[in-house]
């Protein structure tokens, strides 16, 4: 289980750039258990992908994925260690998402829009990318505002 003390730092309801876009309604269920997210308060990841026409200035949505904590759990448990330990070590010395998060809370900036404009990677403008991905947690109708929105 996640350490939920993380999770006390601020939530915001679930922004429209984390609705479906297949639906254009905020996601309800897990798509891999189909267990119900809202009404039962839990806690769940949001994943969108989307390429970027930057000329014309379209986005296209490529996939979009939901689960609940107890798929997630699944899916961390089958990627391996070692695997699991080079991404934290990639994502701790390439990105800037704790200096992101410091600085957030302490401007108490929690709009998803501020969040997710620029890669945590590089800090590209969210513009010129061609291809990204956005990611959220959330609990119940509310995103927790931990190190995601990115
Ligand atoms: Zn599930």
């Amino acid at each position: 289980m996640d350490d939920f003390s993380l999770f006390d730092s601020g939530s915001e309801p679930v922004a429209p750039v984390f609705f479906s876009d297949e639906t254009g309604k905020p996601f309800t269920n897990c798509k891999l258990c189909n267990k119900e997210l809202v009404e039962s308060n839990s806690v769940y990841t949001i994943e969108k992908a989307y390429v970027r026409n930057v000329e014309k200035n379209e986005n296209k949505l490529i996939f979009e994925f939901v689960y609940c904590n107890d798929c997630m759990e699944e899916l961390r448990g089958s990627i391996s260690k070692e695997s699991m330990q080079r991404i934290t070590a990639y994502f701790q010395s390439n990105s800037n998402i704790i200096e992101r998060y410091e600085k957030f809370s302490k401007s108490n900036l929690f709009d998803a829009d501020s969040w997710i404009n620029n890669c945590i990677i590089n800090n590209s403008d969210i513009s010129e990318i061609e291809e990204y991905q956005l990611y959220c947690s959330c609990k119940g109708g509310n995103m927790l505002l931990i190190l995601l929105p990115i």
